[in-house]
């Protein structure tokens, strides 16, 4: 393994609006490659342009001070700051709810996860991303977490600090329910059960937590037996939700090292797979008509049957109205059930993603504005969309979502009924 320190010139990505995958507004990496040398790695692609991904490890050391540099910029005070500015001990409780109203605290930054596990095994020695979750805590942001690693809990005491003061949101990427099956495609990342166990714990200590069940492998991880297990060890973990996805696969670095680690261990899916991705689309995309099963669609069956969250949850962030988190959660099922399971055309999608985002981006309170009458006004929205949040302040869900979730359900039923699961037999 080879390990170089950098130096980042920057490290927030470009903001994400209305983020209906992980509900975060900009994600950072704190390192570039990753030893967990995940077989189906997105990063392993000529289109990051990082070579020798999962052996030649770059260190962002300076990324902390990145970070600093960049919330500032963006109009964020650390406490510390405020601190040394005000002598915040003798503040009576006004002066201090003004001052720490100054601090805006509507950015949710997925520290980690992106494209290199933040909880790596370089962690333990350089600790890039424990100094960026306490400029996090200094700062007052919530923080979400991808990983792959039990090493997180060595910060356990630090996210329950970021936690009490916005909130830490860890989710577990977790595809394989068996450990045996896992060691194939994540060969040096903490084992499915480990993982479990992780989750366990973080959501003992009280934070938020669950579980990203993506990319599931057509033809070797899509079937009900999988799943099932994935939804019933996440249920046991007490996770949140488990949000289940596909996988993609870039022709070139990406696409040739995946198959011949097939060829290799799964000789039986080899042609099945390389069928389904025979039009080397180049975001990796497969042919939809060739996967076996719809995953999501299954995952929404089985986690109905286990009473489990099949999609991510929006938490609220610190100064954000309780009206207007509920009111984003919903539009954001919307967009996804829409966009993800039912591939709706995006004009339709729009309305409902661009009133998110406007929600998103800052809105006065929506319960407020209802009782006075002014949403439509305000948001500049039509009569239907009113009726749609008017639903949804007073029943915390909405006609149009319970109709795409009832057209969900009915997917599923007639897919199983059908035998979802396709034998790669077919595909040779
Ligand atoms: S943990 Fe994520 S970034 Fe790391 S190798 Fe696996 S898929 Fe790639």
């Amino acid at each position: 393994m080879q390990y170089e320190c950098i130096k980042a010139k920057s490290l927030l990505s470009k903001p994400h609006v209305a983020d209906s995958w992980f509900h975060m507004n900009r994600s950072l990496n704190a390192y570039r490659g990753c030893e967990h040398g995940c077989v189906y790695c997105d990063g392993n692609s000529e289109y990051y342009h990082v070579d020798n991904f999962s052996s030649h490890i770059r260190i962002k050391e300076n990324a902390a001070q990145v970070l600093q540099r960049e919330l500032k910029k963006l109009g964020f005070t650390s406490r510390s700051e405020l601190e040394s500015e005000t002598l915040w001990s003798f503040l009576d409780d006004e002066d201090a709810k003004r001052i720490a109203e100054k601090v805006p605290q509507n950015l949710v930054i997925g520290a980690c996860g992106g494209v290199s596990d933040g909880f790596q095994p370089a962690e333990r020695e350089h600790k890039v991303t424990l100094r960026i979750l306490e400029t996090l805590l200094d700062y007052g942001l919530p923080v979400f977490i991808l990983t792959k690693s039990a090493l997180v809990l060595e910060y356990l005491d630090l996210l329950k600090e970021i936690h009490d003061r916005a909130f830490a949101n860890v989710a577990f990427t977790i595809t394989c329910a068996d450990d045996e099956v896992q060691k194939v495609f994540e060969p040096n990342a903490a084992t499915t059960s480990e993982r479990y166990a992780a989750l366990k714990e973080i959501r003992n200590a009280g934070l938020y937590g669950g579980v990203m069940a993506t990319p599931i492998i057509p033809t070797i991880g899509d079937n009900l037996e999988n799943m099932t297990e994935l939804v019933k060890k996440t249920k046991l973990a007490n996770g949140e939700f488990i949000q289940f996805g596909g996988m993609t696969l870039k022709p070139g670095r990406q696409k040739d090292y995946f198959m011949r680690v097939i060829k290799r261990r799964y000789l039986a899916n080899y042609d099945a797979i390389e069928r389904i991705y025979e039009n080397n689309n180049t975001y990796g995309q497969p042919i939809w008509t060739r996967l076996p099963v719809h995953v999501m669609t299954m995952g929404y069956h089985i986690c109905r049957e286990f009473n489990l969250r099949d999609r991510s949850v929006r938490h609220k962030t610190p100064h954000e109205h309780e009206s207007n988190n509920l009111v984003l959660g919903v539009l954001l099922d919307i967009v996804f059930r829409m966009g993800m399971h039912l591939g709706i055309s995006r004009n339709r999608i729009k309305p409902y993603w661009e009133l998110a985002a406007q929600i998103e981006r800052g809105a006065d309170e929506l319960g407020e504005l209802k009782q006075r009458g002014d949403l439509k006004q305000y948001l500049m929205i039509d009569d239907s969309m009113v009726k749609t949040i008017d639903e949804i302040l007073k029943t915390g869900t909405c006609q149009v979502l319970k109709n795409l979730e009832a057209r969900i359900g009915t997917m599923a039923e007639t897919e199983l009924d059908e035998e979802m699961r396709v034998s790669p037999d077919e595909y040779s």
